[in-house]
C-alpha cells in the first residue's frame, strides 16, 4: 500500500480491559485496511469513540468525550458499552450529529462505518503488505494478527518498506504479551505473529529485558515464542528469515508449544539473484538448514513466496531455482512475476527480463511446485489431524490444519458435520486431498 492518499482516523478508548480488546481489534483492522491512526483531533478525518457505560461517572466521561470529539473534529462514530439500549438513545439525543452508534464488540459495524464515512480503497501490494488481499475484511474473532514490530533494517532492492516505514522498531515484549493475553481471554484461538522480519525481533532494542506479569523476558524471537506457547492456543509465525538462531525455535514446534509452521519468503534459490536482490540471509545454506529443521520436526510446514524474472535472472539462475524447489519440497508456495515498484532501487538494475520470458518461467515454476504441493497433501490422507474450525453452514464445517494459515493456504472440508462452531478444535482423519485442500471426517 502506498502512503499516498492514506486516510487518518482518531481513536478515543475508554473503559475496561474488555473494551480495550475491542479497541485493539478495531485499530488493528483499520491499520490493516490502510488507515493511519493519529493522536490529534485536527489531523483526523473522523474520530471513533469507544465508550464505557459501567457506572454513571464512566457514562458521563463517555458523553463528555463524544462532545469533545464533535466540537473538535465534527465526524464521530460511537461504539462500546454505552452504544446499546437507553444509553444509545441518550447519546443520539444529546449529540444528534454522531454518525453511527453501535454496542460492544461490534467490530464489523465500526470498521464498516469508517469505510462508509471515510472511503478508502486499499490497493494490495504483495511486496509491501503483511496480510493477504483477502485479509482486508475483518478477521474472524477466533484468530488475530499480532504485530510485533514496524519497519525493517534490510534494504532488499525491490522493496520500498524501509523508505516508507523506516528501520526496524520492535514493540516492547511486555506490550506484545499483554495484547496477546487480552486476545486469548477474548476468545482468540490462533495468534498470527507478523512483522517485516520476525527473526529480527528485538535487534533494535539489543534484546532488552522487558516484563510481563512481573516476569522478566528478553525482547527476542525465542523468548517471545516460548511465552506465547504458554497460552495453549495456536501460534503461527510469519516472515521469518533462515538465520542460524531460527534453529532454536524448531524444538518448540516439535514439542507442540507453537505451530510447526514457518513462513519464509525465500524469493529465489539462486545465490546470484539473492545477492542482487540484497536479500537477508542470502549467504545462509538454506537447504541444509531446511533438512536440519525437518530432522528435528518432521511435521514442519514450510510456506514461501518467490519472484521470477528479477532483472538479470538468467536461464541458469532459473534452473537453480527449480532445483531448489525440487529439493526444498516446500509445502505452500506463492510466486510473483517481478514488476517494478515506484521508488525501488531495483528499477535501476540492468538486464530486465522480457515479459514473455517472465510468464513462461512463472508457468514452469508453478507446474513444478503444484506437483510437490499435491504430493505433500496426498501423503496426509489416512492421517488424523487437528483442525481449527473457521466456518459452519448447512453443508458442513470448514477449517484449517496446523499447516494452513488463514486466507493464504488451504482449507479442510468436513462435509456433513454441522454441530461445530467457529473457533472449535477437532481431530479428524484425512479422507481426500487435491493440490490445495484436504477433506476429513
Ligand atoms: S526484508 Fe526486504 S522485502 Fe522484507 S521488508 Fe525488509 S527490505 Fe522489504
Amino acid at each position: 500500500m502506498s502512503n499516498e492518499g492514506r486516510k487518518s482516523i482518531g481513536f478515543v478508548s475508554l473503559g475496561c480491559p474488555k473494551a480495550l480488546v475491542d479497541s485493539e481489534r478495531i485499530l488493528t483492522q483499520l491499520k490493516l485496511d490502510g488507515y493511519d491512526i493519529v493522536p490529534r483531533y485536527e489531523d483526523a478525518e473522523l474520530v471513533v469513540v469507544n465508550t464505557c457505560g459501567f457506572i454513571d461517572s464512566a457514562k458521563q466521561e463517555s458523553l463528555d468525550a463524544i462532545g469533545e470529539a464533535i466540537s473538535e473534529n465534527g465526524k464521530v462514530i460511537v461504539t462500546g458499552c454505552m452504544g446499546k439500549g437507553d444509553d444509545a438513545a441518550a447519546i443520539r439525543e444529546l449529540h444528534p450529529k454522531v454518525l453511527s452508534v453501535t454496542g460492544p464488540a461490534a467490530y464489523e459495524e465500526v470498521v464498516g462505518a469508517v469505510h462508509q464515512y471515510v472511503p478508502h480503497t486499499p490497493v494490495h501490494d504483495p511486496y509491501v503488505d503483511l496480510v493477504p488481499p483477502q485479509g482486508v475484511k475483518l478477521t474472524p474473532r477466533h484468530y488475530a494478527y499480532l504485530k510485533i514490530s514496524e519497519g525493517c533494517n534490510h534494504r532488499c532492492k525491490f522493496c520500498i518498506i524501509p523508505a516508507m516505514r523506516g528501520d526496524l522498531v520492535s514493540r516492547p515484549i511486555g506490550d506484545v504479551m499483554e495484547e496477546a493475553e487480552r486476545l486469548v481471554k477474548a476468545g482468540v484461538r490462533e495468534l498470527l505473529v507478523i512483522s517485516q522480519d520476525t527473526s529480527a525481533y528485538g535487534v533494535d532494542m539489543k534484546y532488552r529485558t522487558g516484563f510481563w506479569n512481573g516476569r522478566p523476558l528478553k525482547t527476542r524471537m525465542q523468548e517471545l515464542c516460548e511465552a506465547l506457547g504458554e497460552f495453549g492456543v495456536w501460534v503461527r509465525l510469519h516472515y521469518v528469515y533462515p538465520y542460524p538462531h531460527v534453529d532454536n525455535i524448531i524444538p518448540l514446534m516439535a514439542e507442540g508449544k507453537i505451530l510447526p509452521y514457518l513462513d519464509i519468503p525465500f524469493q529465489h534459490g539462486s545465490p546470484d539473484v539473492l545477492k542482487r536482490m540484497k536479500r537477508p540471509a542470502a549467504a545462509e545454506k538454506v537447504l541444509d538448514r531446511i533438512h536440519h529443521w525437518r530432522g528435528i520436526c518432521p511435521g514442519l510446514t514450510l510456506r514461501s513466496t518467490f519472484i521470477v524474472g528479477f532483472p538479470g535472472e538468467t536461464e541458469r539462475d532459473f534452473d537453480i531455482l527449480l532445483d531448489f524447489l525440487r529439493e526444498a519440497q516446500l509445502d505452500r508456495v506463492g510466486c510473483f512475476q517481478y514488476s517494478p515498484v515506484k521508488g525501488a532501487a531495483a528499477n535501476d538494475l540492468p538486464d530486465p527480463v522480457p515479459e514473455a520470458i517472465k510468464q513462461e518461467r512463472w508457468e514452469r515454476f508453478m507446474a513444478v511446485q503444484q506437483e510437490i504441493s499435491a504430493a505433500k497433501l496426498q501423503a496426509k490422507v489416512g492421517k488424523t489431524i487437528e483442525i481449527l474450525i473457521d466456518a459452519v453452514d448447512e453443508e458442513g464445517a470448514i477449517g484449517r490444519s496446523t499447516g494452513d494459515a488463514p486466507e493464504i493456504d488451504g482449507k479442510v472440508y468436513l462435509d456433513g458435520i454441522t454441530d461445530l462452531n467457529p473457533g472449535d478444535f477437532v481431530e479428524a482423519q484425512v479422507t481426500g486431498a487435491d493440490e490445495y485442500d484436504l477433506w476429513a471426517g
